[in-house]
C-alpha cells in the first residue's frame, strides 16, 4: 500500500467533472473578457520566488537541486512566472495584455479543510493600463467568473494600500517596523498588532487601528478622508477608490465592501487591492486575492502598472459544493450492448459512427448479459442503451432504450444517431 503525500488529494471522476465544469465557466468568462491564457512552467529557479516574496518564502516551499545542481523549485503561486514570462518574452506585444491562467501550485503548509499542499490557482493578470477604470474591469472578471458557476455567498472587499501607506509615511513607520505592522494586519492578528504599537508608536496607534477597521459601504471612504485629514496621498488613493467603484456600477456592481484593512502581506502591492471570501467555508475562507503591484522591474523589464488576482480554484469549487449548487449532471449519452460476440465488429462500426458524430458514447466490453450491462449502463447515468444483435443488425435496426423512461422502440439504424443527437444532454451542457 502506498499513501498520497500529505496535503495531496485523488480526484475521483464525479469531483473532476464538477471541477471541470467551474474551470470552463472561469476560461468562458475571461475569454468573453478579451483575456487570453497562457501557461508557464511547474517549476522555476528557486531565485525567482525569493525576488518577488523574499527570504520568507522558502519555509513555504518544495525546493530542490536537480541533478545539474540547480536551485528549483515547485511554483507556490503563478504571478511570479507570469511576470517573469512577460519581462523575458511578452513585453514587446502590443498593451494592454490580458492574460489568465489556471495551474496547480504546491505550498508546505499544514493541511486543513481548505489548505492544501497541492492546490490549483486560477488567476488573471491586466498588464498596461493605469488605475480607477481597468480596475474595475479586473474586479468585474473576478466578479463575472463567480456568477458564471452560481457561486452566491460572497463578500467582495476592496481597499486601497497607498491609503494606509500615507498614514504610515506621515508616522515614519518604514521598514522592517513597516513589513511586520502589515504583516499583522494582513493576517488579522489584531492582539499582535496592538501590542507592537503599544511598544514601537503609542501616540500613532489610535489613528492606525482606526484605519485598517475602517469597513463597510461607501461612506467609509469620507470617514478615511476625515481621518487622515488630506494627507495628498491619501486623497488621491481615496478618490481612486471611489472612481473605481462608480466604475463598478456600470458593470452591475455594487454589493461592494470598503474595506481599509487589507494590506495583502505583501511590499509589490502599490495601491487598489481586494479579496473575495465565502464565509460558509470557515477559517480557510478567502477565494481569490488580488491588486495593482508594481514587478516587472524585479525581472528585468521597464515597471508597468499592473493589476491581478488569484481564484484558489479548490476553495471556489468547495464553495460551490457547500453551498448546495447544483452542477450539471455527467452523462453519457449512448450505451451500446451487443448480444452475441459475431455482431462486435459491427457494433464497434455504430460505436465509431456516434463518437464522429459528437455523441458521448461506450459499449459493453465486459461480455455481460444485457440486463447486467443496462444496470452498468444506468450507473454511467447513460441516456440511452442501444441493444443491437444479429437479427436486429440484419434488419438495419437496433432497439434503443431510454434510460430514464424506460420506453424503448425499435429504430432504424441511419435514424439513430438523429435520434440520440436529439436525446442527449452532454451535447447541450458540454460537459
Ligand atoms: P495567494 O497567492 O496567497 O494570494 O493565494 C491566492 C488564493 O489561493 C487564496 O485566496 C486562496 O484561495 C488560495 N490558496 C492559497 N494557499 C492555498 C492552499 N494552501 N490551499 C488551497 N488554496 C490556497
Amino acid at each position: 500500500m502506498f499513501n498520497r503525500p500529505r496535503g495531496t488529494r485523488d480526484i475521483e471522476p464525479e469531483e473532476m467533472a464538477r471541477r471541470r465544469f467551474v474551470e470552463n465557466g472561469f476560461r468562458r468568462v475571461c475569454q468573453s473578457f478579451g483575456f487570453r491564457e497562457i501557461s508557464t512552467p511547474t517549476f522555476e529557479h528557486s531565485e525567482l520566488f525569493l525576488a518577488k516574496s523574499g527570504e520568507g518564502i522558502i519555509d513555504e516551499m518544495y525546493s530542490f537541486k536537480d541533478k545539474g545542481g540547480r536551485d528549483l523549485s515547485l511554483r507556490p503561486e503563478l504571478t511570479a512566472p507570469v511576470m517573469r514570462f512577460y519581462a523575458n518574452e511578452l513585453k514587446q506585444r502590443p498593451k494592454p495584455l490580458k492574460l489568465f491562467y489556471f495551474g496547480n501550485c504546491f505550498r508546505y503548509e499544514r493541511p486543513q479543510s481548505g489548505r492544501y499542499r497541492e492546490f490549483w490557482q486560477f488567476g488573471a493578470e491586466f498588464i498596461g493600463p493605469e488605475g480607477a477604470l481597468a480596475n474595475a474591469e479586473l474586479l468585474s472578471l473576478g466578479v463575472n467568473c463567480l456568477e458564471e458557476v452560481g457561486l452566491k455567498d460572497y463578500t467582495l472587499r476592496v481597499g486601497n494600500l497607498k491609503v494606509l501607506g500615507s498614514l504610515l509615511d506621515k508616522l515614519a513607520i518604514v521598514g522592517e517596523e513597516r513589513s511586520t505592522m502589515l504583516r499583522y494586519i494582513d493576517k488579522g492578528e489584531m492582539d499582535n498588532l496592538n501590542t507592537f504599537l503599544d511598544s514601537e508608536c503609542p501616540e500613532e496607534k489610535a489613528s492606525v487601528i482606526q484605519l485598517v477597521t475602517l469597513k463597510g459601504g461607501v461612506s467609509v471612504i469620507s470617514k478615511a478622508r476625515k481621518l487622515l485629514n488630506n494627507i495628498e496621498k491619501s486623497t488621491q488613493a481615496l478618490n481612486d477608490l471611489e472612481q473605481t467603484i462608480s466604475y463598478l456600477a456600470q458593470y452591475g456592481i455594487a454589493d461592494i465592501e470598503v474595506d481599509l484593512g487589507i494590506a495583502r502581506g505583501l511590499d509589490y502591492y502599490t495601491g487598489m487591492v481586494f479579496e473575495i471570501d465565502a464565509h460558509l467555508l470557515g477559517s480557510e475562507n478567502q477565494l481569490c486575492g488580488g491588486g495593482e503591484y508594481s514587478l516587472a522591474h524585479l525581472f528585468g523589464a521597464q515597471d508597468i502598472p499592473t493589476r491581478g488576482f488569484a481564484f484558489g480554484f479548490d476553495r471556489v469549487c468547495l464553495a460551490l459544493e457547500k453551498g448546495g449548487v447544483v452542477f450539471p449532471a455527467e452523462k453519457l449519452d449512448a450505451y451500446i450492448i451487443a448480444v452475441g460476440e459475431d455482431i462486435v465488429p459491427e457494433a464497434l462500426k455504430l460505436l465509431r459512427e456516434m463518437r464522429s458524430a459528437g455523441i458521448n458514447s461506450d459499449m459493453d466490453f465486459m461480455g455481460r448479459n444485457v440486463s447486467k450491462a443496462m444496470k452498468y449502463a444506468s450507473s454511467l447515468n447513460a441516456s440511452c442503451v442501444v441493444i443491437i444483435g444479429k437479427r436486429d443488425f440484419e434488419n438495419g435496426v437496433a432497439t434503443v432504450r431510454e434510460m430514464k423512461s424506460g420506453d424503448q422502440q425499435v429504430l432504424k439504424l441511419d435514424k439513430l444517431i438523429d435520434f440520440i443527437k436529439n436525446q442527449s444532454e452532454s451535447i447541450k451542457t458540454g460537459l
